[in-house]
């Protein structure tokens, strides 16, 4: 018997370091990424959002709503990130789907935050814009359809292009955030 009780020492001294990191899965990444005011933001699932105006009036902040349902536009020099240089990843304020890593944000004097470009193929897509009398690029979060600003040739290289978009659509995510998280 005694050595039965040693035998579940040694075992359970064995297991302890591959079961104190299990204390993570009672919160996991996937939930500690997501806005418990808004199911449908996730900076994990990719899965594209089709929702109807209603849902997102009722899970949007009225700013964020404004902007990315309404197609608002956020006065220049208000917003967050315009003049902002920290490093990280810009998601979408709506869904969370990431659009633009801090690398390819250039100092722009146009007032709002600007990137050469997204984070990968598809995070962002493009519809033709000729509101007020402007022929211009909108530019959608590729998973939501969230209203993020424009798509303008004037941008610095290697692409020429310039995202300009409103700071309330973005969320950002220092990288030391993220590093945290996948300890
Ligand atoms: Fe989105």
């Amino acid at each position: 018997m005694k050595q039965l009780y040693l035998l579940l020492f040694v075992f359970s001294a064995l297991l302890s370091p591959c079961t104190a990191p299990a204390e993570n899965i009672k919160t996991p990444k996937k939930m500690e990424q997501q806005k418990p005011s808004n199911p449908y933001y996730s900076r994990t699932d990719t899965a594209k959002l089709n929702l109807p105006d209603a849902v997102w009036k009722k899970v949007l902040s009225p700013e964020v709503y404004a902007v990315a349902r309404k197609k608002e536009t956020e006065s220049a020099f208000s917003g967050r990130f315009w003049d902002y240089t920290g490093k990280g990843t810009y998601y979408c304020a709506a869904c969370g789907n990431a659009l633009f890593r801090s690398d390819a944000k250039f100092a722009s004097t146009c007032g709002w935050p600007s990137f050469f470009e997204e984070v990968r193929k598809g995070s962002v897509m493009y519809l033709p814009d000729r509101s007020y009398g402007m022929v211009r690029t909108e530019a959608l979060c590729g998973r939501c359809g969230a209203h993020l600003g424009h798509l303008f040739d004037d941008g610095p290289p290697p692409t020429g292009k310039r995202f300009c978009m409103n700071s309330i659509v973005l969320d950002f995510v220092p990288d030391r955030q993220e590093a945290k998280k996948a300890q």
